[in-house]
């Protein structure tokens, strides 16, 4: 039997023209480093429009990959509003890729378009003339004058462009299963890899991101996009905001703990979203420089693994609640959020609190061992973790015939390469990456579960734990310590091992360890094992 219901496109035509309209009075806010400039979502929808007419006579048309190489703010946020609603599509580039890695993900995307950052003009023109596939570059906030662009590519000024455009688009009518946008994962462990959303699975993952199960945004709320709109697009909070008609607060390029601090006091942002290493950032330059952020009154993070002491230096010194969530490129973002349950008290709660989360409805779940059982969700027993649903890729996004990476994916399911236990309430709790798992005399050390150890001993700032070879025992940690100024005198291996002690075997103490001044991070924040592993093969390691 056939339900009575009507059917209707989960499109993001619809999601705009509903923001400009329900919500016309909502605003995208760009911080300028002093001040801020301000639009309404009603604003939004009109210059979207103009946009879309701009783009369409450029000759974008459907399918067309249109990219932008831009901080977040206002005018981003508009690119965001106009591409997928007029049936192109819409691909972040990760500003700080690599040089080799930009030209590789424009190709492997063929972006057409690309809408370029006034201050991000001579990265580009670096890159351009071994783009195959741009036409145009608009040039956002900057000048176009002086733009060096190879022959057979054209130069454009955004306002200029959009001037005296009509402030409506017959947006068609989108198949929901159609491309809206495209990102590349940031490459942690290898090459990156495209993932291909469409206007369903971003609509019904942003519809998620807004319930209170995730960040539970509404009118009420001002939310800080501080995750750039490249990773992940913002962890979809473009799309969340639209739907809930929360305002939006974009940083710019102005993403050091100082400005980000001056930001917030400025307009009282009532929620975020950052990696943990934003939130290290902004936690040390409050000890220095005391603030209430109060006005927050909770925040995401995730992206890797939030060490349990700064999330209760923000609770505790800050009123500051911070929500942990696991998600990669090819889950749209949020998997899991780690809200625990009503029923949780006392330690309890920050058990949870400190697990990746619990999936959300539609990401179905499972556990695999290294022979393709399935593993028990018990809590305690590992496995590789493998999700399927509306919002998780199927496969990565290939030109040509060959598919890319196909043994990440299982018989319908993505195969995340993330190991961790599952409790029987759906709780996720992540020991490692696979390709960062320690595995010494035949036993596993947790990385997450060591980095997170060190990072409570108080002269501690930051710690990266990787394996490295070792002829006994095949692997062995080794520790890369950033400590707090001043703590370079009181604190040494002997210490922090010591500290170790407590929760962990005698074999599984690290022998090895560096002090360094900084981690080396990757392109989105993550700390860079990757590097790290090389720094130590060389002896680089300090
Ligand atoms: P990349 O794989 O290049 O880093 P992504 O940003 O898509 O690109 O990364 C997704 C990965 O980040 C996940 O598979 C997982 O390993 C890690 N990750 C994300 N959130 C968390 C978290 N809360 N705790 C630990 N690891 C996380």
């Amino acid at each position: 039997m056939l339900s009575t219901m009507q059917d209707g496109p989960l499109s993001l035509a619809n999601l705009l023209r509903y923001a400009a309209s329900v919500h016309a009075d909502a605003t995208v806010t760009t911080w300028t480093g002093a001040t801020a400039r301000r639009r309404t979502f009603g604003e939004l929808g009109t210059r979207a429009a103009q946009l879309a007419h701009a783009l369409r006579e450029l000759g974008v048309g459907t399918s067309d990959r249109v990219a932008t190489f831009m901080w977040n703010n206002t005018e981003h946020m508009e690119v965001y509003a106009a591409v997928p609603a007029m049936g192109a599509v819409l691909h972040a580039l990760n500003i700080r890729l690599s040089p080799e890695q930009i030209v590789f993900t424009a190709n492997h995307a063929e972006d057409r378009v690309v809408f370029v950052d006034g201050t991000l003009t001579s990265a580009f023109e670096e890159v351009l003339p071994r783009l195959r596939t741009v036409r145009h570059v608009i040039v956002v906030n900057g000048d176009a004058a002086g733009f060096r662009a190879p022959r057979g590519v054209e130069v454009h000024d955004y306002e200029p462009l959009l001037a005296a455009r009509p402030g409506a688009y017959g947006f068609p009518v989108l198949d929901e299963r159609s491309a809206a946008a495209m990102c590349y994962t940031s490459g942690t462990t290898g090459d990156p890899k495209g993932v291909v959303y469409s206007h369903r699975s971003l609509f019904l993952h942003a519809m998620h991101v807004t319930t209170p199960a995730a960040m539970g945004l509404t009118t009420g709320d001002t939310c800080l996009a501080i995750v750039p709109m490249f990773h992940i697009n913002s962890w979809s909070l473009p799309f969340a905001s639209m739907l809930s008609g929360a305002s939006l607060l974009m940083p710019d390029r102005f993403l050091q703990p100082e400005p980000l601090l001056a930001m917030m006091e400025a307009e009282r942002p009532t929620s975020a979203a950052a990696v943990p290493t934003i939130w290290t950032g902004l936690a040390a330059r409050l000890a220095a420089h005391p603030q209430d952020i109060s006005h927050l009154r909770e925040v995401v993070v995730g992206g890797s693994a939030m060490p349990v002491t700064l999330m209760k230096t923000f609770e505790e010194q800050h009123r500051v609640k911070v929500v942990h969530g696991w998600g990669m490129t090819e889950t749209s973002s949020v998997g899991t959020v780690a809200h625990p349950p009503a029923r949780a008290t006392g330690e309890d709660v920050w058990r949870y609190r400190m697990s990746q989360g619990r999936f959300a409805p539609l990401v179905e779940f499972r556990l695999k061992d290294d022979d393709g059982a399935l593993v028990p969700h018990d809590g305690k027993s590992l496995g590789e973790l493998e999700v399927r649903g509306p919002w998780i890729t199927g496969s990565y996004y290939s030109p040509g015939d060959e598919p890319v990476e196909a043994g990440s994916f299982d018989d319908g399911w993505l195969r995340t390469g993330d190991v961790g236990r599952i409790s029987p309430d759906g709780y996720l709790t992540l020991v490692d990456r696979a390709k960062d798992v320690i595995k010494s005399g035949g036993e596993w050390i947790s990385s997450i579960d060591m980095e997170n150890d060190v990072m409570a001993h108080p002269a501690v700032a930051e710690a990266a734990v990787f394996g490295v070879p070792d002829e006994r025992w095949d692997e062995r940690p080794c520790v890369a310590v950033v400590l707090r100024d001043g703590e370079a005198d009181s604190v040494d291996a002997a210490v922090l091992r010591e500290h170790l002690a407590g929760n962990w075997a005698k074999w599984q103490l690290p022998e090895r360890w560096a002090f360094v001044a900084e981690i080396p991070k990757t392109s989105v924040g993550k700390f860079d094992k990757k590097v790290l592993r090389r720094q130590y093969a060389e002896r680089r390691l300090a």
